[in-house]
């Protein structure tokens, strides 16, 4: 294949998101000798975000700077890129499964009156079809599939595909397009956060998780602190966000965040279904839980069957002796 793939990259607080590194590595899998041109939308000059994305692998990339694109909103973003793939008639284009991916691809397919494959967690080149595979059934089986027609269109889970390596040799063009962003129905005022700042929770390769059995609020301060001495992110079962224990940002499972981190330790946590959907794709589980015959017990790699305010402060000992 030798075609022509958008990578429409993230940001937040001014940063690029991992997952748009991951996108480019997801674009050079099926295109390996074609372009892949990476996408930024911000409201500052983003030179130094797009050089990032070329290290990471983009052949070149298209700013686009406006005013109205300061925070997300669909319509901004969606007048923005729309008018970036009207100019560059790409053949394909990836982004995250994030929020904002989740939010405004279903938007762009349409406009573009393309097929859409959503929350893909691998691509790759078949002949020369592009085949994307995507988790069903809250994840207990995956389904192969393919676009039959027009842009091929996917996000990708974040955590799934590994980047390239940052190569700082590598270079490529910068260009910005102007867009004229306007009648926006929708202006974001300002943004409040609720989560804590720190490792993102979709993106985290370590993902602490607390459910009913954390018993308060501040039954969270030790996954906290855990979470930090591993460098990870803390999450949460439904359980623990109904009882009022920690934000519903938290919340892992089939209506909450979808989350694929290299390790996931699930505490006092009993594994319903619907919070199996959120993490069972985790590459290795640690469940801790004081009933032996818990549900959780059947999708973890290790197990460990105690009371959790007593595992807890031990793990943390025992981490920060190894943390470097
Ligand atoms: P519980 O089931 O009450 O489990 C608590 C666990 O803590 C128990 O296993 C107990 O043994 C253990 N425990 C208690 N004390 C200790 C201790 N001191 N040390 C160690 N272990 C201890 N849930 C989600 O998580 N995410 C979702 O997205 C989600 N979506 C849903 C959507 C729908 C439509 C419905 C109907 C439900 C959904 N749920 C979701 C809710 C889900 O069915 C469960 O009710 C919820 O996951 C239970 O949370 P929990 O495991 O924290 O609580």
């Amino acid at each position: 294949m030798s075609e022509k793939i958008l990578v429409v990259a993230e940001t937040k607080d001014g940063e690029l998101r991992n997952v748009s590194f991951e996108a480019i590595a997801a674009a050079r899998k099926i295109n390996a000798g074609g372009e892949i041109v990476g996408v930024i939308c911000a409201a500052e000059d983003a030179n130094d975000l797009a050089q990032e994305l070329i290290y990471y692998g983009a052949d070149r990339v298209v700013t686009v700077q406006h005013d109205n694109l300061k925070s997300y909103t669909s319509e901004g973003f969606g007048q923005a890129i729309l008018k970036v793939v009207d100019e560059e008639s790409p053949d394909g284009i990836i982004m995250g499964h994030t929020s904002i991916g989740k939010d405004l691809s279903p938007k762009l397919a349409s406009k573009l009156n393309t097929g859409l494959v959503s929350d893909a967690v691998d691509v790759e080149l078949v002949g020369d079809q592009v085949v994307f595979t995507r988790p069903i059934y809250s994840g207990k089986a995956f389904e192969k599939k393919i676009i039959t027609s027009g842009i091929s269109f996917v996000t990708i889970r974040p955590n799934n595909i590994s980047t390239l390596e940052r190569d700082e040799t590598r270079t490529g063009d910068v260009a910005s397009i102007d867009v004229d962003v306007k009648d926006l129905r929708t202006v974001i005022k300002e943004v409040v956060r609720k989560t804590s700042e720190g490792v993102d929770l979709s993106e985290a390769k370590v993902v602490i998780a607390g459910g009913r059995g954390v018993k308060s609020a501040d039954g969270f301060k030790p996954l906290y602190e855990l979470a930090e001495v591993l460098g990870g992110a803390v999450g949460a079962s439904r359980g623990a966000c109904d009882a009022d224990y920690c934000d519903y940002s938290l919340q892992i499972g089939q209506t909450g965040k979808v989350v694929t981190p290299d390790l996931y330790i699930a505490v006092g946590i009993s594994g319903a279904i619907q919070h199996l959907a959120g993490m069972s794709n985790s590459k290795v589980i640690v469940a801790i839980n004081k009933d032996a015959d818990s549900n959780i017990f059947n999708v973890a790699d290790y197990g460990i069957v105690g009371d959790l305010f007593e595992v807890i402060p031990m793990l943390i000992e025992e981490f920060k002796k190894v943390a470097v």
